[in-house]
């Protein structure tokens, strides 16, 4: 069951179905249109997931494994706040030209 293997954080809040655009909360079926968003959901899951491992990892000191941990999140969810985790790893690694794309990209996307 689906539910039982999505972290919390990914179960609270809200949703917008893809296909009609309404808005709910999080649910393995769309409330209107009876579109199926357990993938949706998965994906919000591994997301939310992967930015606890990577606060996890830096509050560690492991900066590397949070970097990957990062990546993950950005790739899943590019959103300012990944944007502004990978952009923290990069300025820790002293990858100066990464960390000044990142903090950007955080601060300008919508
Ligand atoms: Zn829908």
């Amino acid at each position: 069951m689906i539910s039982e293997a999505v972290p919390d954080a990914a179960v609270t809040g809200q949703v917008r179905c893809p296909t009609c655009g309404a808005v709910q909360a999080w649910c393995d079926t769309c409330h209107r249109c009876r579109c199926d968003l357990t993938l949706l959901r998965q994906v919000a899951g591994t997301a939310s997931a992967s930015r606890r491992q990577c606060l996890r990892e830096l509050q560690g000191g492991r900066v590397p494994e949070a970097l990957r941990h990062a990546r993950r999140l950005y790739a899943l969810s590019p959103d300012r706040p990944a944007a502004r985790l990978l952009a923290v790893c990069h300025l820790l690694l002293g990858s100066w030209a990464a960390a000044a794309r990142m903090a950007e990209i955080a601060e300008f996307r919508r």
